[in-house]
């Protein structure tokens, strides 16, 4: 594992930081990474971005970008474009349909990242 994204800051989709720092690359949203700094999380991401950003894998992108305030201020979707696939973290809970709608794509859903 090289990479981790925190789709938003909470314990249950960031907690595991400090297990992962050691081995991996943390990215999260700007916002994502204040809100650990103001909640005394331990693990803050190395890496944040504003409003998208991208991994190469193998010539392979990932791309992550947020697309407004959801579950939180900091939220996170992953898209693997040559699969048309997302992972929106907990972001499809809170925006529902209108999530799907804005990205009128196939989507697969992961709930944790
Ligand atoms: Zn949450």
């Amino acid at each position: 594992m090289r990479y981790v994204v925190n789709t938003h800051h909470h314990g249950d989709h960031s907690g595991s930081n400090p297990g992962f720092l050691p081995i991996a690359e943390v990215i999260a949203h700007k916002n994502a990474r204040e809100n650990m700094i103001r909640g005394n999380q331990d693990g803050l991401p190395r890496v944040v971005y504003n409003n998208e950003t991208s991994v190469f894998l193998g010539g392979i992108e990932v791309q992550v970008f947020h697309l407004g305030r959801g579950h939180t201020n900091g939220d996170s979707v992953v898209y693997f474009p040559d699969l048309k696939t997302y992972t929106v973290g907990i972001y499809f809970m809170e925006l529902r349909h209108s999530l799907i709608m804005v990205m009128a794509e196939p989507v697969v859903v992961g709930l944790a990242l």
